[in-house]
């Protein structure tokens, strides 16, 4: 348990990273001094996760790793074959707020409120481009789809991936998200992978082609007036 005196660090997604002290910790307050800037905000991939919400322990663990992959938000989508009824979308936010400070982004995802694919896709915004996880049906190798949009598609920051739920995508699903202009299926080779493994590895291949994973952790700038280690 925190105490006054204690060092702490502080991000708010906007002005970057700065070091603090509790001044004074109390029941329902606590007062914090602002120290030094460490580390200076920077653009983030925009890309959003669009899940099949899973059993709780798949979900827990794909909120965590996707946060972690830099995943911008969480968009629930109920589908045909989803199993589960009901996500806990505090526990979520609650999951994804402490990977973001493991992982020391400086930001938090969004957990958006769920929808079905129909009202997904019907009130979708076609400037965002969706990165269809296809199981089944025409797909092109993601990485040959991602680095094909690379080249082709210039006019959008703005991503999603989208991922089936344990029981799949139904094919009639496969088709209407495959018809539309803004999506582009995508193979994940030729094994069936859980939803969370799909979802997280369509995210890192993502990150690398079209994201920042060329990008290094980094160094948190010496605080201001003193000198480097
Ligand atoms: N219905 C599938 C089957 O044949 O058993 C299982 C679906 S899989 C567990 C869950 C989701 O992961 C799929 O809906 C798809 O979005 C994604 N996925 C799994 N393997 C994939 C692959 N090889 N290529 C593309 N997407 C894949």
């Amino acid at each position: 348990r925190r105490e006054a005196g204690d060092p702490v660090i502080l991000f708010n997604g906007r002005d970057g990273e700065f070091g603090a002290r509790l001044a004074d910790v109390a029941k329902k307050h606590v007062m914090i001094e602002v120290g030094a800037l460490r580390r200076h905000q920077r653009a983030t991939p925009d890309v959003w996760l669009c899940f099949a919400p899973l059993k709780k322990d798949a979900v827990d663990f794909l909120v965590e790793k996707a946060t972690e992959l830099g995943v911008a938000a969480f968009q629930p989508v109920f589908t045909k074959h989803t199993a589960a009824t009901r996500l806990n979308l505090e526990r979520l936010a609650a999951n994804a707020t402490e990977a973001a400070e493991q992982t020391e982004r400086l930001t938090l995802p969004a957990i958006r409120p769920p929808l079905s694919l129909e009202e997904l896709v019907a009130g979708w915004d076609g400037t965002r481009r969706i990165i269809l996880c296809a199981e089944a049906g025409p797909a092109q190798p993601i990485g040959e789809a991602l680095s094909a949009l690379k080249s082709d598609v210039r006019e959008t920051n703005a991503w999603a991936v989208i991922c089936g739920p344990e029981g799949g995508f139904a094919r009639s699903e496969l088709d209407l998200l495959s018809k539309l202009p803004f999506v582009t299926p995508v193979g994940l080779g030729p094994r069936i992978l859980r939803a969370d493994t799909a979802a997280l590895a369509a995210l890192a291949v993502f990150q690398s082609i079209l994201g920042d994973g060329a990008d290094r952790p980094p160094a948190p700038l010496t605080p201001i007036g003193q000198s480097p280690e």
